[in-house]
């Protein structure tokens, strides 16, 4: 058996960037530019040993009539109502925003299995950052670097009893 992940939060922390790495594949677009990539993308993801789905909550960054908020709520609930377990994204360089807020109060809400990890903590511009992250109340977040692929044993650690469960 195996299990999906989710990779949730607010545009720009790097979401795509892990997503990419985790799947190997060029499956979720990564850009600077808004109106690059749509809704929900979902690979087969490869991690040590672990082999598991992996979905990247994208489309936050298009303009629509619908609000960004509302957006970002949607995408995420039915991400997290897709997966058994949530991979929650803050960006350790910018520190915590009210956006993500947001995302911690669906996480909640929906009871989700939430995995905290603050992103972009290469060097020491992110440990100020790294450590604003434990106030969310979520757990020890998981200080990693999707781009120069720190963290990643960490990661693992992490899904590894969620692996065991499914
Ligand atoms: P998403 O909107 O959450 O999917 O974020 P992306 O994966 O598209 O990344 C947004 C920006 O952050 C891009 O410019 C990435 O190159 C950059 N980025 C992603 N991961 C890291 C990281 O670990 N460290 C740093 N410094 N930048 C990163
Ligand atoms: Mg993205």
């Amino acid at each position: 058996m195996s299990f999906t992940l989710a990779i949730v939060g607010r545009p720009n922390v790097g979401k795509s960037t892990l997503f990419n790495r985790l799947v190997g594949k060029r499956l979720a677009l990564v850009d600077d530019q808004p109106g690059v990539t749509r809704d929900l993308r979902e690979g087969e993801a490869r991690l040590g040993d672990l082999r598991f789905t992996v979905i990247d909550t994208a489309g936050l960054e298009e303009a629509t009539d619908e609000s960004l908020q509302g957006r970002m709520r949607r995408l995420t609930e039915r991400a997290v109502e897709m997966a058994d377990a949530c991979l929650f994204i803050v960006d350790a360089r910018s520190g915590l925003l009210p956006a993500d807020e947001v995302f911690a109060d669906i996480l909640r809400r929906k009871n989700a299995h939430v995995i905290l990890a603050a992103n972009k903590a290469e060097g020491k511009a992110a440990d100020a950052g790294y450590f604003e992250a434990f106030a969310l109340g979520l757990g020890e977040p998981i200080r990693m670097s999707g781009e120069h692929g720190e963290g990643m044993g960490d990661l693992m650690l992490a899904l590894d009893p969620i692996a065991k469960e499914f």
